[in-house]
């Protein structure tokens, strides 16, 4: 009984073909040679072509690949898989900024978006993780659990999406409008730093989407144990979520500090591989009314930083329904940024960016699924329907 009932479960499963975008260059030959699609000898150069169509062209078609034999492209699409997700919805907001909400599957969505004029020429920031498993008190995305972590193929696809509605293929060299992307979305990236580096390989690849590594920012709230790997393994560039600069806040409004405290995560900032004043650390700081944003905070932000490459960005806290926290006055976010810039801190106010969109900093993907239920509710349908 129990052998037939497993044989037909087996059966029922159509085994899922891999899509080619989340395979690293050696990966991608080893992939093709396990597939029967290239000999051993052959698959550098096989690899070598196809990477050429899908990264530096964007193809989704193996039709497409025009230097490639046709019963080759054909047993590429018997093995693999090119296609885009689904894009659910597309937003633009007066300000220039757009926020897509991609199905990777059935309930794992996830929401990126593209901020003109911020890094060389605009900023995609996206998702490494559908929800978190931290709670950061002061973050929307904190309140919901963990869904899964996205893979790498999954975390490449949110560039792609960007690049089609851009109408950025073939990867421009010169004159892009995304030039940096920052890890910056849902979810803590070292909690899936194995996607997140192949993701980072497969973006920063010269012959590719080709963003340089320099311009590839991850965000964490301080998972410092894995701090050497991400520096070796991506050479990207650090952000840190500080928020406090003292313990006892720093455990409130980003609880993993109890784990990994203030002075830990600055040792540990200060041994990452690469920084120097060329590639300092970014901290950020999300500005809490009357929680983070008095003098002595700013003037504590200062001492905590003096020896340490930083840049600091101030982000002015985005509500969402349910917090208690309020974000602090303007003048207030000024008078701390001032104490910052005259200790030399180059610290700019993170602008508020698409907000009539909802794809503001903390705002993603619950926000919208809340507008989406009442939607549904003000059609009067069922639940389910
Ligand atoms: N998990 C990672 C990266 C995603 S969060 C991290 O915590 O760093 C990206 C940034 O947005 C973090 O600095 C986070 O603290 C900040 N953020 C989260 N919720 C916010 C809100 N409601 N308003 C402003 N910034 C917020
Ligand atoms: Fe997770 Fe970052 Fe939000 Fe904290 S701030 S809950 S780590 S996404």
């Amino acid at each position: 009984m129990g052998v037939t009932l497993d044989l037909s479960r087996a059966g029922a499963v159509t085994p899922v073909r891999p899509n080619l975008s989340g395979l690293t260059r050696p990966a991608l030959a080893a992939a093709l040679v396990d597939a029967g699609v290239a000999s051993p000898e052959k698959a550098r150069m096989r690899a070598v072509q196809a990477w050429r169509w899908i990264h530096h062209y964007g193809v989704t078609d193996f039709g497409r690949m025009t230097d490639i034999a046709k019963e080759t492209r054909a047993a590429l699409a018997e093995h693999f898989r090119l296609d885009r997700p689904e894009v659910v919805e597309r937003q633009v907001s007066r300000d220039g900024t757009r926020k897509w909400l991609i199905r990777m599957a059935p309930g794992v969505e996830v929401e990126t978006v593209y901020i003109p004029d911020v890094g060389r020429a605009g900023a995609l920031c996206i998702s490494s993780q559908v929800g978190c498993t931290l709670n950061c008190t002061f973050c929307h995305t904190g309140t919901q659990a963990l869904v899964r972590n996205l893979t790498a193929a999954e975390i490449v696809a949110q560039v792609q999406v960007a690049r089609d509605d851009l109408e950025e293929w073939p990867s421009p060299k010169e004159d892009r409008r995304l030039s940096n992307i920052v890890f910056m979305g849902m979810g803590e990236p070292l909690y899936n730093l194995d996607a997140v580096a192949d993701a980072i390989d497969i973006i920063a690849d010269n012959e590719g989407i080709a963003i340089s590594r320099r311009r590839i920012t991850v965000s964490t709230s301080g998972v410092i144990p894995e701090f050497q790997a991400l520096g070796q393994r991506t050479q990207a560039m650090l952000a840190i979520s500080l928020h406090a600069t003292n313990d006892a806040l720093r455990d409130v409004l980003v609880p993993l500090n109890r784990k990994y405290p203030i002075a830990e995560l600055m040792a540990a900032v200060r041994a990452f591989p690469g920084l120097s004043n060329a590639r300092r650390a970014t901290f950020e700081y999300v500005m809490l009314k009357g929680v983070n944003d008095s003098p002595a905070e700013a003037r504590a932000l200062v001492q905590l930083l003096k020896a340490i490459p930083a840049k600091i960005n101030l982000i002015p806290f985005n509500p969402w329904p349910g917090t208690d926290y309020q974000c602090s006055d303007w003048g207030t976010i000024e008078a701390f940024a001032a104490i910052l810039n005259r200790a030399g801190f180059a610290s700019p106010i993170r602008t508020p960016r698409g907000r009539d969109i909802l794809a503001a900093c903390g705002q993603l993907k619950s926000e919208s699924e809340k507008l989406r239920a009442s939607a549904r509710r003000s059609t009067a349908l069922p639940p389910d329907a």
